[in-house]
């Protein structure tokens, strides 16, 4: 069993990263991926916490991005990506500047609503060297008492269609599979069932180093699941899986590792690794 999608508090999951290991071990995981969105700082964290059990620790990372024709976020996750390469670095250096600016101009917006907030309150919830995100304003919205759960915060002020909204600078989701690609990483779409044209999109991704779907995802049904990997056959992708584990208090109470993933995806991604010649790296 394996779960490749998990988030810790080096972004918006409220897990720490050893209390993450510690329950994949209970669970009898083989093998995790944490895919921080734009971050690797748990990396080597995980790989301390893992190092006396039989738990393999898979390098991940989650980009979020937006693919601007059609008004889409897309996410994209890499496995086996080298997280110290320089320009897989600077992707994650741009996207910290971004969210930090994103959210200060958020709080003033709240602000003006008369809503009793300040940038430094929503930075309270976020780890510093972490990724910020609006879960953590949702989460400071919440201590106002403004709104009741994360999902209302969602609603009334965090999504595009809310007055208070503020659009973040990111990369395309073309941007970020090369970067993946080029750190020696296997890029794969994530919860590929959220998607609007998903079939240009893959078409148009596959000339950066697009490798796989992730046909299993906690929010898929079985027809989108077997859609995905009929997909990823048609354009001779790898197929991957995970619960997009945001921790317990997030609403997903014993989510992680609890998902059908084929055991063929694990080899297969191994296999995808060794044939492009990609060395495991050490953690520095
Ligand atoms: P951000 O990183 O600021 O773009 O926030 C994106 C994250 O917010 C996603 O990865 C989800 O974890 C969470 N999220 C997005 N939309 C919602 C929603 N409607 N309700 C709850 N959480 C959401
Ligand atoms: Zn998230
Ligand atoms: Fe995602
Ligand atoms: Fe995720």
């Amino acid at each position: 069993m394996i779960d490749l999608h998990l988030h810790t508090t080096w972004s918006d999951g409220v897990s720490e990263v050893a209390d993450i290991i510690r329950e994949a071990v209970d669970f009898g995981l083989e093998a995790i991926a944490i895919t921080d969105h734009d971050n690797t700082g748990s990396y080597a964290l995980a790989v301390d916490a893992a190092k006396d059990t039989p738990l393999e620790v898979i390098p991940g990372i989650e980009i979020n991005t937006v693919w601007e024709e059609y008004h889409q976020e897309v996410h994209v996750l890499g496995y086996y990506i080298d997280p110290y390469e320089t320009n897989l670095q600077q992707v994650i250096e741009t996207h910290r500047k971004n969210r930090f600016a994103q959210i200060e101009i958020f709080a003033e917006k709240l602000k003006e609503k008369g809503i009793d907030i300040t940038y430094e309150d929503i930075l309270a919830q976020s780890r510093a060297e972490g990724s910020l995100g609006r879960p953590h304003i949702a989460r400071a919205l919440i201590a106002t008492g403004k709104v009741a759960t994360i999902s209302d915060a969602f609603n009334q002020y965090l999504t595009r269609n809310c007055d208070t909204y503020v659009k973040r600078k990111t990369v395309s989701p073309h941007e970020a599979v090369e970067a993946i690609y080029e750190s020696g990483g296997i890029p794969v779409i994530a919860h590929p069932g959220e998607m609007q044209q998903i079939e240009q999109l893959v078409e148009e991704l596959l000339n950066y180093g697009l490798r796989g779907l992730e046909a299993y995802h906690k929010s898929h049904r079985s027809a989108i699941i077997e859609y995905h990997c009929t997909l990823a056959e048609r354009y001779n992708l790898l197929v991957t899986g995970g619960t997009d584990y945001h921790g317990e208090a997030a609403g997903y109470k014993k989510a992680l590792g609890r998902l059908c993933i084929p055991s063929y995806v694990l080899p297969k991604l191994k296999a995808e690794r060794d044939s492009r010649g990609m060395a495991s790296f050490k953690v520095s």
